[in-house]
């Protein structure tokens, strides 16, 4: 199809998808935990908490991004615009796997919704919320 390599691709959208599945769950578990009595703490755990949830959203929006982007692998549509309906650059694919559309229809889209630099702070974060929870 294209001289970049889909199992590479696959391995990648496979750790992400494992990474952010993590990070849901710990992010989820960092809700579930009872308040300290200091209030001082307690502002500073609903500050914390109401970051995570915007986190938590963000996370969700990127799972499904790769899930769809299994689910073209799956079914031989990976690397075609859903939009346009015109093959994505390989560039593209390489720099953002779970990419569903081509350039031309991102830049569409990107008035209404802004993603892409957001998705690789969390990513981060993430990283950072999973090291956390595991000390
Ligand atoms: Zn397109």
């Amino acid at each position: 199809m294209n001289p970049i390599s889909i199992s590479g691709l696959e391995r990648r959208l496979l750790n992400e998808r494992r990474l952010l599945a993590e990070c849901i769950g710990r992010i989820e578990a960092d809700f579930a935990e009872p308040m300290d009595d200091d209030t001082a703490e307690q502002a500073a755990e609903r500050a914390d908490d109401e970051a995570l949830n915007g986190e938590e959203r963000i996370a969700a929006a990127r799972l499904h991004a790769i899930e769809a982007a299994l689910a073209r692998l799956r079914e031989g549509t990976y690397g075609i615009c859903i939009r346009c309906g015109k093959a994505i650059a390989p560039q593209r694919l390489a720099a953002m796997p779970e990419a569903s559309t081509c350039i031309a229809c991102a830049n569409i889209a990107k008035s209404k919704a802004p993603a892409g630099g957001k998705f690789r702070l969390l990513t981060a974060r993430c990283h950072r919320v999973v090291s956390r929870g595991s000390g």
